[in-house]
């Protein structure tokens, strides 16, 4: 075991803590958990805590002997950065980003996206680079 509890910080002890459940994925009985991470039992308590409160773990009543206690699960994502990949690459340019009539556009007023003409040039030519696309594909496929 390297160093104490006390000189680990606390995101290394997360990390050690996911990693430990990652190798025992039918999960560990927390008291296994806090000795395997050479830690007192209020501070695992805490670290549980921490990583429930994330989503990262799941504990779950168990007895053993005659002693209630609790085994400590990775959630299904756990260890995992959760990334959402957004693509905005297609509406980045939509001119009404970088419109001064953002404000003042609705249907039916003076500025209106049912007759507006740099909205439809930029529709048209969204249009054009999506068949553009499309044709490539399907001459590949
Ligand atoms: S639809 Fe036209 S007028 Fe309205 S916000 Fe977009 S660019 Fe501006």
């Amino acid at each position: 075991m390297t160093g104490s509890h006390a000189e680990q910080g606390g995101d290394e002890l997360e990390q050690r803590a996911i990693e430990l459940l990652k190798q025992n994925r039918d999960g560990m009985l927390q008291t296994d958990l806090w000795k395997s991470l050479n830690i007192t039992s209020r501070e695992g308590s805490r670290l549980v805590l921490r990583l429930m409160r994330r989503g990262l773990v799941k504990r779950e009543e168990v007895t053993v002997g005659n002693r209630k206690t609790y085994k400590v699960y990775l959630v299904e994502t756990a260890g995992a950065q959760l990334r959402i990949l957004v693509d905005v690459s297609s509406i980045i340019d939509i001119p009404c980003t970088k419109c001064l009539y953002l404000n003042d556009c609705g249907h039916g007023g003076f500025y209106d996206p049912s007759n507006c003409a740099l909205l439809e040039a930029w529709l048209r030519r969204e249009a054009a680079k999506y068949k553009a696309r499309t044709a490539v594909q399907q001459r590949a496929a």
